[in-house]
């Protein structure tokens, strides 16, 4: 971590001196508190062989704090003009900024290939970020993130619980995810109107050996309609109630449940079902 972090008074100076007007579309609300930056650096469990994946270094709060702790880091910006800025803000031969879109990274772009996902992520595209990623980047072994607290809970909810839904089905195909604390607005410039929550997320195998792309399919079609029982929601999809019936039964789960009560195993095997059974 480098010794100097980035407080108000620098992000001030920083912003006018690149003439840097933060936009909403971008998501763009800079860190200025250095005891944020060095509680989301020891959250994320970082070794010192790791290779960090910044996305969104904007001013480069986070990316001073990564820089020393880790053997490289890749900062990842869409804002050309920030990514221009960054090298000089964070003077450092094992940094590789990549002025790019995070949403269409390739494992190729990145060498060495990154093993943590490190990022204060900008809140409009956090979910498909993490889950682009997660699937692109076959080294990466987990992450911590920071997004908005609302979504932190969908990340990391589990089957019955309210806000447990699409992203959270589709992260634990990756990953086992929890909550690592929340963040209060005023360590933001512009101070957003949201909390935010830290995840911390650390990869694991596949629950089946599917398609994921199958699986994935059923658990949109379940949560499209999800006050609906699962004979009803997954009727389009299977081509049909009665068929959905039998897939369902099939896989050993009752047509009269609801999504958000399943685990992403049982998705699983409701796509095997349906694959073992034919069109
Ligand atoms: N990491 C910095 C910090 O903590 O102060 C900035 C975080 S800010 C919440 C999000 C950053 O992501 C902004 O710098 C924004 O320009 C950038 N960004 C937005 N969409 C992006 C995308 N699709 N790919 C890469 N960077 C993106």
């Amino acid at each position: 971590m480098a010794d100097a972090l980035l407080g108000p008074a620098e992000i001030r100076e920083l912003a006018a001196r690149l003439g840097v007007a933060p936009t909403k579309k971008l998501g763009q609300n800079f860190l200025h508190d250095p005891n944020t930056i060095r509680r989301i650096v020891a959250a994320a469990g970082l070794r010192p062989d790791d290779v960090a994946l910044e996305v969104g270094p904007g001013l480069g709060s986070l990316t001073l704090g990564l820089v020393g702790v880790v053997r490289h880091v890749h900062a990842v910006e869409i804002d050309a003009k920030l990514a221009a800025a960054l090298p000089d803000t964070v003077p450092s031969a094992h940094l590789t900024v990549h002025p790019a879109d995070a949403l269409r990274l390739r494992a190729a772009d990145l060498d060495p290939a990154p093993t943590m996902l490190v990022a204060n992520l900008p809140y409009n595209v956090a979910v498909p970020v993490v889950l682009h990623l997660l699937a692109e980047l076959p080294a990466l072994r987990g992450g911590l993130v920071m997004v908005q607290k609302e979504v932190a809970d969908r990340l990391t909810a589990g089957p019955g619980s309210k806000v447990y839904g699409v992203p959270s089905v589709k992260l634990a195909w990756y990953a086992e995810a929890k909550p690592a604390g929340k963040v209060p607005p005023a360590v933001f410039w512009p101070v957003p109107n949201v909390d935010s929550g830290l995840v911390a997320f650390t990869r694991r195998d596949p629950p089946a050996d599917l398609d994921r792309a199958a699986v994935f399919a059923v658990v949109d079609a379940a949560f499209a309609q999800r006050r609906k029982t699962l004979r009803a929601a997954l009727a389009g999809w299977a081509g049909g109630p009665d068929r959905a019936e039998q897939v369902l039964r099939a896989a050993g789960v009752s047509p009269q449940a609801r999504g958000e009560a399943l685990t992403v195993g049982e998705f699983a095997a409701i796509a095997a079902a349906a694959k073992l059974s034919g069109p």
